[in-house]
């Protein structure tokens, strides 16, 4: 199911890094911001348990979160989504996948994977700033499928609508999140109007 999170500091927030002229310093600060403020959205159904503490006055029941949480950027954009989330929940786990377009094939290869363990009892956030064509996320997404994930959030920032049907067409049973959802792809795959390469946004490499 797709989740469009219309928030107005979010909306404010992607207006600034969809801008030309956004630095390389702040492209970083205000993507690691988004992933903040999508996230304090996402979790909002996470289960809780009750628990009993003790305050300096006496005790309290109270309740604390019942599931861990694990965070899986797909490399190398999805890094810069990791701080912003991980900032408001400091026990989630961090996994990585780095994919690949095979020039023959033109099909996702994972080069790296490295996950936490018991995905299975976790909600796993695959981060990925793009949802372009849908490919890389798919597959990511297979993989930790894989590797037992059974509730997996797909967190990005801008979609297109290829990309969008491609993961509600391949993983029915994923929720996605994006912050915006714009036109179309250009011939080389790239979200119109976009931000551009986030990678390259992200880390100064253009
Ligand atoms: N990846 C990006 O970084 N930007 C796009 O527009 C599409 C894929």
């Amino acid at each position: 199911m797709l989740n469009v999170l219309k928030h107005p500091l979010i909306t404010h927030k992607l207006t600034q890094l969809r801008r030309r002229e956004t630095t390389t310093k702040d492209f970083r600060e205000i993507l690691d911001e988004i992933a903040g403020l999508m996230a304090y959205e996402i979790t909002r159904d996470l289960p809780l348990k009750n628990i009993t503490v003790e305050t300096p006055l006496g005790k309290c029941n109270t309740q604390e979160l019942a599931i861990d949480v694990v965070l899986v950027p797909v490399l190398r954009a999805g890094l810069g989504m990791v701080d912003g989330i991980s900032n408001l929940i400091p026990t989630a786990r961090v996994g990585h996948i780095g994919m690949y377009r095979d020039h023959d094939t033109l099909k996702p290869m994972t080069y790296y994977s490295k996950f936490p363990d018991n995905l299975a009892d976790a909600i796993v956030m695959v981060l990925d700033p793009m949802l372009a064509t849908g490919g890389s996320s798919s597959s990511a997404i297979q993989v930790l499928k894989d590797h037992g994930a059974k509730s997996i959030k797909l967190v990005c920032v801008v979609g297109a609508p290829e990309g969008v049907e491609r993961i509600m067409k391949d993983h029915p049973d994923v929720q996605i999140y994006l912050s915006g959802i714009d036109e179309k792809l250009n011939e080389h795959g790239y979200i119109v109007p976009g931000l551009g390469d986030a990678g390259d946004r992200l880390f100064g490499t253009k």
